[in-house]
């Protein structure tokens, strides 16, 4: 059965005006500095709000083990440093 109803570009433009998608929300894992969605584990360490979820190293050999954790290491040192400063140590700098 043919459709009958008349459409227009304008019409067509206004429908696909809904069809464009949207970006990812994304957040930074607090641990280790690493883009996260919200509200699940951080892949790259195995924590969630502060704890540790799952056991990162668990699958990796000896050697790999070694430089997972020194990488994680160094994670979160950077972490660490790019923290912004609260009120305290802005008024002391
Ligand atoms: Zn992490």
């Amino acid at each position: 059965m043919t459709v009958r109803m008349r459409h227009t570009r304008s019409h067509t433009g206004n429908r696909r005006s809904h069809h464009g998608l949207k970006a990812e929300g994304l957040s930074l894992c607090p641990h280790c500095a690493t883009t996260i969605r919200p509200h699940t584990i951080c892949q790259n360490c195995g924590k969630y709000q502060g704890r540790q979820v799952i056991d990162v190293l668990k699958k990796l050999n000896k050697k790999e083990k070694k430089l997972k954790q020194k990488e994680l290491q160094a994670q979160e040192a950077e972490a660490q440093s790019n923290k912004p400063l609260d009120a305290e140590a802005l008024s002391k700098k």
